[in-house]
């Protein structure tokens, strides 16, 4: 039959609603045949074929909203309403109005637009981020492997197709269905078709065949392997599975909003009730001017609409939209926006050691059997080295090759290098044997492998059994501490007897030796067995213990640096390994976790013998924390009593059993290159280099991101205080007029606030982002000293313009009262407020680009987005100033080169009084830090 109809012709099912494929009543070794497949997988080019015939194993894509409908929602939120509902409010009143001012209709045009650029900027921040967001996604591969011909490649899963034999371990995601083969202790996760999360065991057995879900010897696309290995074939892809059958194109999921958004939205809700109150204070206040009540409601809603700050939530999604893409430019893929808030505030990052500390490019150095350590020469998988007379560990490199799943892959190319497909523990003990001249295929094809106990980081030990001329053998590898307490014997240099105390403290001395310089300690071990399927148990004690080997993992040359800055971030690093204490902390000294002479180091057994209360002490201590010989379970407890302490911890996990971890800690860090698909799935942000440097360079992108944040907060509160405090000064005395109209403060919104925001949001890190201690968690983004620079730097703006207003109106000589909206003298009074506004707008956005340190250092160019933001908002000034049409609209007059110089000499004073107070801050910081070293 052939393999590439689908599911229906592959497995000759009936159609209908629930047809039953027959292949789980099939015997394993039949299965091939009724796939049209072999024990070899298919031949390559016959895959290729099929998934030309077939097409790729892909799902239709989640039903993306149309682009009308996303453009539609942006004028359904709650500011978009609310400004609807006041344009046509101000339309009727233009309507009602005798005689009608096309000031009015002005008005209720001009807040149109401020809905529809709103509307715009959405829109183009919502669509750019969803398609950030698939970017992101295409880059974690999504492989899997199968086997081809005969050999093990690893391929797309989107080119999966019927009859490819896939093989299976744990934390592996599913591709497609498949009939399973071989099982070794293999368990499968179906909650995403099932919504039971319980682990269910798979069999390679026939079984009867009943609901497709429910045959133990098929797994399912969309779920993922939790233990275990196995082979399997596929027999259906793409939407054939069952998954595909049961795959709507539901709605996307509602985005989840961030605590920072959710903080931001109630906040920009706040404020424009607060707007609210105050346009409908200024309509009672200039009721007794005189105007005509008709006049003062348009005013007083103009008022309001110009201080609803409607651009915020917008800005604030572009910025954590830009955190995002400068995260991934950084290779950490941030998959959740709440890890991007959570990365600025972290206080705790628990870490791997293997990979991600260091460059998991294990390298057997040295070997031991009982005599002094042979060393092997040669680094990296090139198996090009020498072996220190081999005989004595040419036993422990067969029985470690033969007990691998890795394979070695020659380079394709003339810059190629050596590559390990698999487990580079395995692959570094197959580089070995071949180094000692071991032909681990023909070793193989005399002992051929009859069934597996897969490694696991719980029990730290690996099994496989082989037939032999003689009968079965199985071959053991592991942590030394948990291989030695399974061994009986010991075989040295081919002489055979009991362990003896003597050589157990031999073995011990051995392994801390090669331990305390940095190396992975393996023990190797063997035992002869009766048949073919022993117990895990039975197979794994009794044990011949043939040696040891030790294997170099060089740190990473860029973690040293950036452990270093994590500690002057006041970010603690505790190490979390599966491996030796002596190797962690050989490692964590290298690369700077661990300085001090008396390290903290804990084992998994002495945390199983603690209680919380004995656990929080133990974290409590300020000291360097290593966490040796822990399983992944002892991870999620460290992680759940950090954040009992109140902790914002970020964890790195690559197994499938780190996934609780993962998902409980605030920041769930996943490896995109050796983690496997469940930790990937697990996590908020996957790095995709896997490196230690990538965690604290997107934990200073993301402080940047908070700091920015408030940067534009600062920059477009500030200047409403510079609005409103000229029109509050008027009405208290007794000037008859506005000294600045809402159509104007709308240009001002509009043409000065929005695009500066945005690049605010755009600000690089500054440079002593990371020199400060982590946010606490509890900080409000409105915090005191936050609202105080908002009236710091607003104050003197409103100061300033309000202070030009009545100089310019008092120099006329015209008596209050004489003022109309045509007299000159108000036409200028009020173009010199709008443009002085907007001139100090232009400084105040170069005063909150830093917290503390002077601008000059950051450098008054180094953002040009900035600075062509500020000025296009004064390009545009002068164009209201000086064309007629634009005149026309706002009432404004021509301003000479002297209103300019006036205005230019005022707009600097809030930059240099920010300077002022930033060198104060700075200085009493400094007497402070004298002080306390005193
Ligand atoms: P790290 O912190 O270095 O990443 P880990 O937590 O991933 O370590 P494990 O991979 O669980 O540690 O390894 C724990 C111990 O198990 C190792 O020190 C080694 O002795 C042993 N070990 C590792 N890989 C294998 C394997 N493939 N087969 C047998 N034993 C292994």
């Amino acid at each position: 039959m052939p393999p590439d109809g689908g599911r229906d012709e592959a497995v000759g099912a009936t159609s209908g609603s629930s047809p039953r494929p027959p292949v789980p009543a099939l015997p394993a070794g039949e299965v091939f045949t009724a796939l049209g497949t072999s024990r070899r997988g298919l031949p390559t080019a016959r895959a290729r074929a099929t998934l030309e015939r077939c097409g790729a194993n892909e799902l239709p894509r989640a039903g993306r909203r149309a682009v009308w409908r996303q453009l539609g929602a942006q004028f359904t939120d709650l500011f978009a309403v609310v400004l609807i509902v006041a344009s046509g409010i101000t339309f009727l009143a233009y309507a009602l109005e005798e005689p009608r001012e096309v000031g009015t209709l002005q008005l209720a045009v001009a807040i149109l637009g401020v809905v529809v650029l709103n509307a715009g900027i959405g829109f183009a921040q919502e669509y750019s981020a969803e398609r950030t967001a698939e970017a992101l996604e295409a880059m974690v591969p999504h492989t899997c492997r199968v086997l081809r011909g005969g050999e093990r490649l690893e391929v797309p899963a989107r080119e999966l197709v019927p009859g490819d034999v896939v093989v299976l371990e744990a934390g592996d995601a599913v591709s497609a269905d498949c009939r399973v083969v071989e099982a070794h202790e293999l368990a499968v996760n179906n909650a995403p078709l099932t919504g039971e999360s319980n682990a269910v065991d798979r069999t390679a057995d026939p079984v009867a065949t009943g609901p497709p879900l429910e045959a133990r010897n098929c797994v399912f696309m969309g779920t993922d392997v939790v233990a275990g290995s196995g082979r399997a074939v596929v027999f259906a892809t793409g939407a054939a599975t069952e998954f595909g059958r049961i795959y709507r194109l539901a709605a996307a999921a509602p985005r989840q909003k961030t605590p920072l958004q959710l903080q931001v939205a109630s906040m920009a809700r706040r404020v424009a009730g607060a707007a609210l109150a105050i346009g409908a204070l200024m309509f009672a206040v200039r009721l007794p001017t005189g105007e005509s009540p008709v006049t003062l409601f348009v005013f007083a809603l103009g008022v309001m609409v110009a201080l609803v700050p409607e651009g915020l939530p917008a800005t604030l999604s572009v910025s954590l939209a830009i955190g995002v893409r400068r995260m991934a430019r950084r290779h950490a893929l941030i998959k959740q926006l709440l890890a991007v808030e959570a990365l600025g505030s972290t206080t705790v990052v628990c870490t791997d050691k293997t990979g991600t500390l260091t460059q998991a490019e294990m390298t057997v150095t040295q070997v031991w059997a009982g005599d002094a350590p042979h060393s092997v020469s040669g680094v990296g998988y090139e198996p090009s080295g020498e072996v220190a007379d081999v005989t004595p560990i040419r036993e422990v490199l067969r029985v470690a090759g033969l007990c691998s799943n890795a394979r070695l892959v020659p380079p394709t190319g003339p810059r190629e290098h050596w590559r390990v497909l698999g487990d580079t523990t395995e692959g570094a003990l197959l580089v070995a044997a071949a180094k000692a001249g071991l032909d681990l295929g023909a070793e193989e094809a005399a002992a051929p492998r009859v069934t597996e106990f897969p490694f696991d980081s719980a029990r730290k030990l690996m099994t496989t059994v082989h037939k032999t001329g003689a009968g079965y053998q199985a071959c053991v590898k592991g942590a030394p501490g948990e291989l030695l307490a399974r061994c009986t014997e010991v075989e040295w240099d081919g002489r055979r007897g009991p362990l003896s105390g003597a050589d157990r403290a031999a073995v011990v001395a051995a392994s801390d030796a090669l331990a305390s310089q940095g190396l992975r300690v393996l023990a190797v071990a063997r035992r002869e067995l009766d048949g073919p399927r022993p117990a895990q148990e039975e197979a794994e004690s009794a044990l011949t213990l043939l040696g040891l080997v030790g294997m170099l993992d060089p740190p990473r040359p860029e973690v040293t640096d950036a452990v270093a800055t994590c500690r002057r971030a006041g970010i603690r690093i505790v190490m979390v390994t599966g491996d030796h204490p002596l190797t962690g902390e050989a490692v964590a000294r290298r690369v700077g976790i661990v300085r001090r002479p008396d390290p903290v180091v804990a084992t998994g057994a002495r945390l199983d013998a603690m209680d919380d209360e004995a656990l929080d002490a133990l974290l409590a201590q300020p000291s360097e924390l290593l966490l040796c010989r822990v399983s992944p379970e002892h991870k999620m407890r460290v992680v759940t009593a950090f954040q009992r302490r109140g902790e914002v911890v970020a964890v790195t996990g690559d197994g499938a059993n780190d996934a609780p971890a993962l998902k409980h800690a605030d920041i769930g860090v996943a490896m995109g290159a050796s983690g496997t698909d469940v930790a990937r799935e697990a996590a908020s942000m996957v790095l995709l280099d896997d490196s230690f440097a990538s965690i604290a360079r997107a934990v200073r992108l993301g402080r940047a991101v908070y700091q920015n944040i408030r940067k534009f907060l600062v920059y477009l509160f500030s200047h409403n205080i510079g609005e409103l405090v000229p029109i509050l000064a008027a009405t208290f005395a007794g000037f008859p007029l506005v000294p600045i109209s809402a159509v104007q403060i709308l240009a001002i919104d509009l043409g000065s606030d929005v695009l500066p925001a945005l690049a605010l949001g755009a600000e690089p890190p500054e440079p002593d982002v990371m020199e400060r201690p982590p946010r606490s968690r509890r900080e409000r983004l409105f915090s005191a000293p936050v609202v105080g620079r908002i009236l710091f730097l607003g104050g003197i703006q409103a100061v300033c313009v309000t202070a030009v207003f009545f100089w310019h109106i008092d120099a006329s000589g015209i008596p209050f009262d004489d003022f109309t909206k045509d007299t000159p003298a108000y036409q200028e009074a009020i173009t010199m407020v709008q443009a002085g506004i907007v001139l100090s707008q232009f400084f105040n956005a170069l005063a909150v680009r830093t917290d503390r340190q002077s601008i000059l250092k950051v450098g008054l160019l180094s953002n040009p987005a900035l600075l062509a933001a500020g000025g296009f908002g004064v390009a545009l000034m002068a164009a209201i100033s000086y064309l007629p049409p634009l005149q026309a609209v706002f009432n404004t007059a021509p301003l000479d080169a002297a209103d300019w110089a006036v205005l230019t000499g005022l707009g600097t004073v809030p930059l240099l009084a920010d300077e002022a107070r930033k060198a104060w801050l700075r200085r009493r910081a400094e007497r402070q830090k004298e002080g306390a070293q005193r």
